[in-house]
């Protein structure tokens, strides 16, 4: 069995270590014996989003968002037929923002986006800056505990945190329409725009967050839901055995710890 990840944009969209994703998706298939292939796609390359069980878009700076997305523009009904197909897209800050109808800049400039999902993003004068801890909707928790083989076949149990931690740096504010869930709720830090306390957006298995970090490697939860449900929509329904996540968790309840204190 192999999965095929799509790394769109790796030089463009590469901020903050958003590649660090890419390298834990690949590893915690390859703990587990699924192989796994990354490809490369930038401006102008060739692409094919049905040989794809997972695109990855990373976070970029205003400029580099404007020079893709007339590139991106020219694959915009491969990936919307593909995401109504189930396609798991994991899409981080600017790469979320470009999925939506525009994001209009604090110079003005509307930079115009997919249209894919039903929300848009204004820059506002401050940057959202800082780490982020945000609850998971409940709903997604007991997915993410249905991904893992139960405790009596494993010798860990499934370790399945309630939250996501990461840190953002973004001048846009993103306002969801009223028919897309969140991905999670603000429990410290700003999230899509710092007002309505929500933190990205799920749509069928589309993942949009301002979390970098890079996320995956603080979140392995999540990282195994991805996997999981790319591998369902090749037809692979097994159940993921958990992998000896300690480093991982500590590192999550590292931030955690680390506002509490905070909170005093
Ligand atoms: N340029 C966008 C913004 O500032 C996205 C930034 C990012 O990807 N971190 O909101």
């Amino acid at each position: 069995m192999k999965l095929t990840i799509y790394h769109l944009y790796p030089d463009l969209l590469d901020l903050y270590g958003d590649r660090g994703n890419i390298i834990a998706l690949a590893a915690r298939c390859k703990w587990r014996g699924i192989d796994v292939e990354v490809r490369q796609v930038s401006l102008g390359e060739e692409l094919d989003f049905s040989q794809a069980d997972l695109v990855f878009l990373g976070g970029g700076s205003d400029r580099e968002q404007t020079l893709l997305i007339a590139d991106l523009d020219l694959r915009a009904k491969g990936l919307n037929q593909a995401i109504e197909e189930g396609l798991v897209v994991l899409a981080i800050c600017g790469g979320f923002q470009i999925l939506g109808g525009y994001f209009l800049k604090a110079d003005g400039q509307k930079i115009p986006g997919l249209g894919l999902l039903d929300f848009y993003t204004v820059a506002g004068k401050k940057r959202l800056i800082g780490n982020v801890i945000a609850e998971l909707d409940s709903e997604f928790k007991e997915e993410m505990e249905a991904v893992y083989a139960p405790r009596e076949q494993t010798a860990t149990g499934p370790e399945v945190l309630k939250t996501l931690v990461g840190f953002e740096n973004h001048s846009g504010r993103t306002y969801l329409g009223s028919g897309l869930r969140p991905l999670a709720k603000i429990i410290r830090g700003y999230g899509n725009n710092g007002e309505d306390f929500l933190e990205g957006v799920r749509y069928k298995n589309v993942f949009g967050t301002y979390l970098h970090g890079p996320l995956l490697p603080k979140n392995p939860h999540l990282a195994d839901l991805l996997l999981s449900l790319a591998l369902k929509r090749k037809g692979e329904n097994f159940r993921l055995a958990p992998l000896e996540d300690n480093i991982e968790i500590a590192a999550h309840q590292a931030i955690l710890a680390r506002f509490s204190k905070e909170k005093g």
